[in-house]
């Protein structure tokens, strides 16, 4: 007997990759692989008229960029063909055609119109409209042309496993003759996925909580054919911050890509969806792919709705981009800063190299960063400055005149020290300052480097500006108080 485990992730191509979606390829990626099994990425573009142009690819790049890969997709068919399923219109109609055989699936004879007579009458009945009780007594046959119906072959209660909720169970109010085919030759969502996943041979569906009000009509469909059941694996919903509801597009929740855009890594993305809604029943918070794929398993998916807590992915990125090189934290910035700090007259790769540990420090997304060099929080180090001496007077100072021999001692200090570290400077300088008094000697020095009130401590100005820059904006400053 096969038993590979094999999952799927079937997204509709309709243009938006929802974190929600992508926590469910993760899941299926992270169980197949856990198991040695394959994940089929497939493209579910049976209702044309929601079809967006670009966005297999899109789907496609949103996956590769987090590292999802899969074995089968809709640019590697497998042995069972396409994995996109307008391409399978063969297989579709091949079932149907066991099901017409097997007398459980019926051309609609009725009109839109007739149809809509019954459903005014279920309603001004009160009552739900069921298409069942409709049904014609006798089946023409099926030409292609009129949608094909199924005729549910036991009107029953049904009950199932699902591996997360347990026993489920519906009524049979939930069972009708539903579409298999519809008129303009596409399957419909129900048919065809289950068609499918009989054919990849899939073994686990893992999807959203959404579809366990449909699962009683896929079972129905299932018994008519006569297959087995795969595994269900419902995954809890993503839900808003405040736990007031499911996370929906106008609660902020964002094309996966959108995030990319922003700054987020992907490893901070993979790790952080992974954790909603499933934990490793340990203390461990981070974790890359390869450390998910090993520790998943479905005993530890929760049926409660996971938070979507934005906080914690800030925090979580700023965790990872602590983790990059200098080199790959620059090239992080580069799409938001670079059009900005090629237009600062004075910008130099040396300094801004210096500068970077200050920047990366408060950094929990480069968007932010773009502010700052909008804003001109960092004009002092590339920009000359224009320094107002009245702001050089510590508070206990009676005047400038307290500051102009503490500048002098400064720069003489600084003229024989090494530059080579905000340390090292800070070692150089700190007797001093011990001596007169900290705040007396650290805010005239850190005010003439930078021209500003508020700035990095006065060690990482110094060193961000270099020696040369240094003492020459402290001569400048003794010049003007003189
Ligand atoms: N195409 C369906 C969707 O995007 C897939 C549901 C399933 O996984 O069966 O919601």
């Amino acid at each position: 007997m096969n038993d590979k485990i094999i999952t799927r992730f079937a997204p509709s191509p309709t243009g938006f990759m929802h974190i929600g979606s992508i926590r469910t390829a993760l899941f299926a990626y992270l169980y197949a692989r856990k198991n040695h099994g394959d994940f089929i990425l497939r493209i579910e573009d049976t209702d044309k008229s929601r079809e967006v142009t670009g966005a297999i690819e899109h789907i496609q790049e949103s996956l590769e960029w987090l590292g999802i890969s899969w074995d089968y997709g809709p640019n590697k068919p497998g042995p069972f063909g396409s994995c996109i399923q307008s391409d399978r219109l063969d297989s579709y109609r091949k079932y149907a055609r066991v099901l017409i055989d097997k007398g459980l699936a019926y051309p609609d004879p009725y009109t839109a119109e007739e149809l809509d007579v019954f459903r005014q009458q279920a309603k001004d009945a009160k009552k739900p409209f069921l298409y069942r009780l409709h049904r014609p007594e006798s089946f023409a046959e099926w030409d292609g042309t009129k949608a094909l119906r199924l005729k549910v072959p036991e009107i029953k209660r049904y009950t199932w496993h699902d591996e997360v909720r347990g026993e489920l169970s519906a009524g049979e109010e939930m069972l009708d003759d539903i579409i298999l085919i519809k008129a303009d030759g596409y399957p419909t969502y129900n048919f065809a996925h289950i068609i499918d996943d009989l054919e990849m041979g899939v073994t686990h569906i893992m999807r959203g909580d959404e579809f366990i009000s449909s699962t009683p009509k896929f079972l129905s469909i299932y018994d008519a054919l006569g297959i087995p059941y795969p595994k269900f694996v419902t995954l809890p919903p993503i839900l808003k911050d405040d736990k007031s509801k499911k996370l929906g597009k106008r609660d902020g929740a964002k094309d996966i890509l959108d995030y990319r855009e922003d700054g987020y890594l992907p490893e901070t993305m993979l790790n952080f969806l992974a954790l909603i809604g499933w934990n490793p029943a340990t203390e461990q918070e981070f974790f890359s792919l390869t450390e998910l794929t090993e520790a998943f398993s479905i005993d530890h998916i929760q049926k409660s709705g996971g938070v979507f807590n934005s906080e914690k992915l800030l925090w979580m990125n700023k965790r990872y981009l602590d983790k990059l090189s200098i080199e790959d934290f620059i090239e992080y910035l580069k799409p938001a800063v670079a059009e900005t700090i090629s237009k600062l007259p004075l910008f130099d790769e040396e300094t801004y190299h210096r500068l970077l540990p200050t920047i990366r420090e408060r950094t929990h997304l480069r968007q932010a960063v773009k502010n700052e060099f909008e804003a001109g929080e960092y004009d002092w180090v590339f920009k000359d400055i224009d320094l107002d001496t009245k702001i050089l007077a510590w508070k206990n100072d009676s005047g400038l005149s307290d500051v102009l021999p503490r500048l002098e001692k400064l720069i003489n200090i600084l003229e024989t020290t090494d530059f080579s570290s905000p340390e090292a400077i800070k070692e150089a300088v700190w007797p001093y300052a011990e001596e007169i008094g900290r705040g007396e000697v650290l805010w005239p020095m850190r005010v003439a480097i930078t021209g500003r009130e508020k700035s990095p401590d006065p060690f990482n100005s110094a060193y961000i500006m270099g020696k040369p820059q240094t003492l020459e904006r402290l001569k400048k400053a003794c010049a003007k108080i003189v």
